[in-house]
């Protein structure tokens, strides 16, 4: 079968371009989606106190604000729900192929255009636009002796709802975005939480609340107010990428971070362990209220030793004490610099993009890659951010690729010049290197190679000035 646009994933991602697709009057898409349902990362994510740490004023498409948040940091249930809604009121889900994953893309030179290969047959498309996102595929640590565990162990992202925790002992590996609201969510009931912590994460409060029902009866039915809330909690949170810019500024946050911990964790021991050595937003900035105040409970503890291996009742470290444990849960995070799908899609030499990349990751203005003709990736190399929401970036993108498909009106093929690219990506890396991502330490931002190929350097609105208009000049 023939599409005009084949899209890849019915995430934020995949959802935001079907919609503009067809607001924009296009009716010839298709959504390849392997799941049976939509949402991508909001779908597969359901680990309790599962929410998003980027308020959620700004955590949805500018074209469908949703009045009905019920906190100002949004639960994962109700951006799911919210993504759900948008693609019924779009009326996009028809376009969407369940359970259809696909397994080769390539570009057909002599046709100019994809052969894409899904679980369900075989499909030729004029564009490809892929949305995969980058945070989809779940690390396990390979520790000795996992096979043994005689409890249920599992990956954050892959919640096994069956395995209960209350009551139980359960150790939690890892101390990313994802154990930091797994680990207080579980706390009260658990019987006992063993902590595995290999680095501290800077920990900033919150403040989430809950939005009361007249601030949505006012987002519902005054005009503009929700726009207007939007819009000033957008540049609240954009002035602060200064820091993540500017690593001198960060110092002051740090300040902020570390009056945080003395005021939930009294016990200097377990603070002096909580305490990061290294620069605030090098990795992750975290927003908890209650992750410090959860470990400061009498059923938790924070063990820092490494892990040595696994004992059908137990996670043994290094120094030979096992730790007992019912349930093991992996917040240990996701393969990011080297996609899965890279190995999937084949450029015109036949050669995969991971090829290509060699494990550094590079596109045009992260969206278009050479070699690759009218190839669009959505949330591609050096669009992820330390500081707001990546919906911000996805649409930018969005407008980005409506401008290329305008282009492809006269052309057949648009495929970014190597010299445009090149120069592109040399700017990003000069830009990275006086960022707080360039002050050493170990993060997922970090490819094989050394360079930070997963976020933007700067602000969102830097980037949306950079791909407001394509760039017609930088393609062959
Ligand atoms: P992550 O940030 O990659 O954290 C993984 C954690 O596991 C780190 O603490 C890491 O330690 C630890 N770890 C990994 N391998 C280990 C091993 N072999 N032994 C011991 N510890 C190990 O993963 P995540 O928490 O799932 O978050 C990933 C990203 O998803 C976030 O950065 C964020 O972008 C996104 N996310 C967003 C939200 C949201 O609210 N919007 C929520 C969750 C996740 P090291 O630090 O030492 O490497």
């Amino acid at each position: 079968m023939h599409t005009r646009i084949a899209i890849i994933g019915a995430g934020f991602g995949g959802l935001g371009a079907a919609i503009r697709l067809k607001q924009r009057g296009h009716e010839d898409f298709v959504v390849f989606e392997r799941a049976g349902d939509l949402g991508g990362t909001w779908r597969e994510n359901s680990y309790p106190g599962c929410a998003c740490d980027v308020p959620s004023q700004v955590y949805s498409f500018s074209f469908a604000l949703n009045p009905e948040w019920t906190s100002t940091y949004s639960p994962q249930a109700e951006i799911w729900a919210y993504l759900r809604a948008c693609a019924d009121r779009f009326g996009v889900r028809a376009a969407i192929r369940f359970r259809t994953e696909v397994h080769q893309a390539g570009w057909d030179a002599s046709e100019s255009h994809w052969r894409i290969s899904t679980s369900r047959g075989e499909w030729t498309a004029d564009v490809l636009i892929a949305a995969g996102g980058p945070l989809n595929e779940p690390v396990m640590p390979k520790l000795p002796g996992l096979e043994t565990f005689s409890g249920e162990a599992f990956h954050s992202a892959r919640w096994n709802h069956a395995a209960e925790t209350k009551g139980r002992r359960v150790a939690v590996i890892g101390t990313g975005a994802s154990a930091v609201q797994i680990v207080p969510a579980i706390q009260p009931e658990a019987g006992h939480v063993t902590l595995f912590q290999r680095t501290p994460a800077w920990v900033m409060p919150r403040g989430e609340r809950p939005l009361r029902p007249w601030e949505r009866w006012v987002y519902r039915n005054v005009p503009g107010a929700q726009r207007l809330v939007r819009t000033l909690v957008y540049w609240q949170i954009e002035a602060t990428v200064i820091a993540f810019l500017r690593p001198a500024v960060m110092r002051l946050a740090e300040r902020a971070a570390r009056a945080n911990l003395r005021k939930h964790v009294r016990d200097p021991h377990l603070r002096a362990k909580l305490t990061p050595d290294y620069r605030m937003g090098c990795k992750r900035v975290l927003k908890s209220d209650d992750y410090y105040p959860a470990l400061a409970r009498g059923n938790v503890d924070v063990v820092t030793e490494p892990i040595s291996e696994i004992r059908p009742h137990g996670v043994v470290t290094r120094d030979g004490t096992e730790h007992p444990a019912d349930v093991i849960v992996f917040g240990t995070g996701f393969r990011v610099t080297d996609l899965p799908i890279a190995e999937r899609i084949r450029g015109r030499d036949g050669r995969s993009l991971a090829e290509h990349w060699q494990g550094s990751p590079q596109a045009l203005r992260g969206t278009t890659v050479t070699g690759f003709p009218n190839l669009f990736l959505l949330l591609g190399p050096n669009t992820g951010l330390g500081h707001t929401s990546v919906v911000l970036m996805i649409e930018s993108q969005l407008k980005y690729v409506l401008g290329a498909l305008r282009a492809l009106r006269h052309t057949r093929t648009l495929e970014p010049r190597p010299e445009a690219q090149a120069r592109f990506v040399a700017a990003v890396d000069e830009r990275m290197a006086r960022t707080v991502w360039a002050t050493g330490c170990r993060s997922w931002y970090i490819d094989a190679t050394g360079r930070n190929s997963t976020l933007w350097p700067g602000s969102t609105w830097g980037y949306r000035l950079k791909v407001r208009r394509f760039d017609r000049s930088s393609y062959t």
